[in-house]
């Protein structure tokens, strides 16, 4: 079963910290929601786990099962099972979803151990019913004139066919009609078990209706500050995020 350990972890952004010491353990079987106003850190959180290059660790460890993923080479951390569905998915020309997500899971697997074509071609169909993603869809180019609805799915989609160890999910909601953030939550529920942990990033409570997470956590101003159980998403729908800050003292 998959762990991921988060250990004050401090991360700047041209010079500015913004991660001030973040501590977070992910289980296989857990889904963590994290929460926050706009600005504090979530987005640079699953930036600097995945290691983008713009996110710059100045302290502490990512640990997934033991090995510290921070001294790997960024796809070397896709390959040991580390998933981003990002906020902002790009575009590539040239490369079919079809043959993206073939050979994404091809380098996930490695050599000698390719998906044959057939079982590759089942698996993605029957993904794709379940995310009600049109059949044309496989051999359009990789999000290109995909609307945002189109891309989350396909984000979706990708970590459905990847069968990470640990996934990120930031802002998977953001933009989505109801009916849109059902089918996402539909494909993430039907994918958890013990061999993967979750962690989702979401400003607004809304998706944890359909994605029950087990711990939220708050974060703001670069640290969480604190940690509960799905009850603690509600209070923040209810109440915003100002009571908090009053309750540690946080001006802004
Ligand atoms: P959140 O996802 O919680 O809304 P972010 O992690 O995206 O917040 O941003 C946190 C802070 O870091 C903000 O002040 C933001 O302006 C800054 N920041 C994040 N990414 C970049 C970037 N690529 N370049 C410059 N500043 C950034
Ligand atoms: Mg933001
Ligand atoms: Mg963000």
């Amino acid at each position: 079963s998959p762990k991921l350990i988060i250990e004050d972890l401090h991360v700047s952004v041209e010079d500015k910290e913004i991660l001030k010491g973040v501590n977070l353990e992910i289980n296989g079987g857990e889904v963590h929601a994290i929460m926050g106003p706009n600005g504090t850190g979530k987005s640079t959180l699953a930036q600097a786990i995945m290691g983008h290059p713009k996110y710059e660790v100045t302290k502490g460890r990512v640990l997934l099962d033991g090995e510290n993923v921070l001294e790997m080479e960024v796809n070397e951390r896709a390959l040991k099972g580390l998933f981003l569905a990002m906020q902002y998915p790009s575009e590539v020309s040239g490369v079919t979803n079809s043959d993206f997500l073939r050979s994404a899971i091809n380098a996930r697997r490695g050599e000698g151990n390719e998906i044959s074509l057939m079982k590759f071609i089942r698996q993605l169909d029957e993904k794709m019913e379940l995310l009600g993603i049109d059949e044309s869809f496989a051999q359009r180019y990789l999000n290109e004139g995909f609307s945002g609805g189109e891309k989350k799915r396909n984000e979706i989609l990708q970590m459905m066919m990847l069968e990470p160890r640990i996934a990120i999910l930031d802002e998977i909601d953001s933009g989505l009609d109801i009916d849109s953030i059902k089918v996402v939550a539909n494909g993430v529920n039907s994918m958890r078990s013990p061999n993967l942990g979750v962690l989702i990033i979401t400003h607004y409570q809304r998706l944890l209706n359909y994605i029950k997470p087990d711990f939220v956590h708050v974060i703001m101003q670069g640290r969480i500050v604190r940690s509960g159980g799905p009850e603690l998403a509600l209070q923040l729908e209810e109440r915003g995020y100002d009571w908090i800050k009053e309750e540690l003292g946080i001006e802004d």
